[in-house]
């Protein structure tokens, strides 16, 4: 544990462990940027993974990535997104986000979400992986609109300030939805859920929001500070999104406009 906010569990540590090293084994030569700050020791071979999925060699690379080279990608992990919630028992909040990043650009990314269905019974299968790619698509979920004409706001469930409270309210919304996890809350704008997430408040990290904003992008949405700025995942940038998030698969503007000048002069990029 590294403070009551930013909570690291062994299975942080070990999820990490398995995904940056099995990539930089396969990648050698992408940097790949993780959450977690691990002390450098070999990792146990038994966390090794070097399978491949056959549904996305199947699609064809876009014409504009196929001359990347490794050494030009930027891969951020984040093994655990929603660790909070993950020590409270609220399993289908967590996810395991990957995003690739080109020229600063996210432009694919994997949400794994492990526990998905872990209440749905014991037929059900457990846990699913959403992917996409810039100019290919998102795949592994049923694009779904939120109910048309509803403000519905997804934000932190444990993070909240008054920041963060007084910009909700700003926006006027019919419903408010507070869960864990970034990408979890990416999940609930592709899924119809909710039509906009809104964060007022540093905190987010781009290895919360890499993986999401590619699938996110991938079906029309869009991501962004709290201000309009893009983000930039470019090795050398710096971790904190100090701006806070907003994101919309549909309606970008109606929520950019709305958001109350006096919350943009709190966050500084
Ligand atoms: P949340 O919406 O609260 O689940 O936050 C989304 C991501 O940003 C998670 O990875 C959180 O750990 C991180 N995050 C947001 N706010 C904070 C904060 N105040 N301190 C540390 N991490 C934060
Ligand atoms: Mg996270
Ligand atoms: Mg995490």
């Amino acid at each position: 544990q590294s403070g009551a906010n930013d909570l690291q569990t062994k299975a942080d540590r070990l999820v990490q462990m398995s995904i940056c090293a099995s990539l930089a084994r396969k990648f050698p030569k992408v940097t790949i940027i993780g959450e977690e700050e691990l002390p450098p020791h070999d990792v146990a071979e038994d966390l090794i993974e070097d399978g491949h999925c056959e549904e996305i060699l199947k699609k064809t690379c876009p014409p504009q990535y196929t001359g990347i080279k490794e050494e030009e990608l930027v891969i951020w992990v984040d093994p655990l997104d929603g660790t909070k919630e993950y020590t409270e028992g609220l399993l289908d909040h967590v996810t395991v986000l990957i995003g690739i990043a080109y020229g600063g650009k996210a432009i694919a990314g994997v949400i794994n979400q492990p526990y998905y269905n872990y209440e749905a019974g014991a037929d059900a299968v457990l846990g699913r992986t959403i992917w996409g790619v810039l100019g290919i698509g998102a795949f592994g979920f049923e694009l779904t609109e939120a109910p048309a004409g509803k403000h519905i706001i997804v934000t932190t469930r444990s993070h909240s300030s008054t920041l963060v409270n007084d910009c909700i309210s700003a926006l006027n919304p019919d419903s408010v939805i507070r869960v864990g996890g970034a990408g979890n809350k990416i999940i609930q704008l592709i899924e119809g859920k909710a039509s906009a997430y809104v964060f007022a408040s540093p905190g987010c990290k781009k290895w919360d929001t890499c993986a999401p904003e590619a699938i996110l992008h991938a079906v029309g949405g869009k991501i962004t500070d709290i201000h309009g700025n893009s983000f930039h995942y470019n090795k050398e940038v710096k971790h904190m999104n100090s701006a806070g998030v907003l994101a919309t698969l549909r309606n970008y503007d109606y929520y950019a406009s709305r958001i109350p000048n006096t919350v943009k002069q709190s966050l500084v990029p």
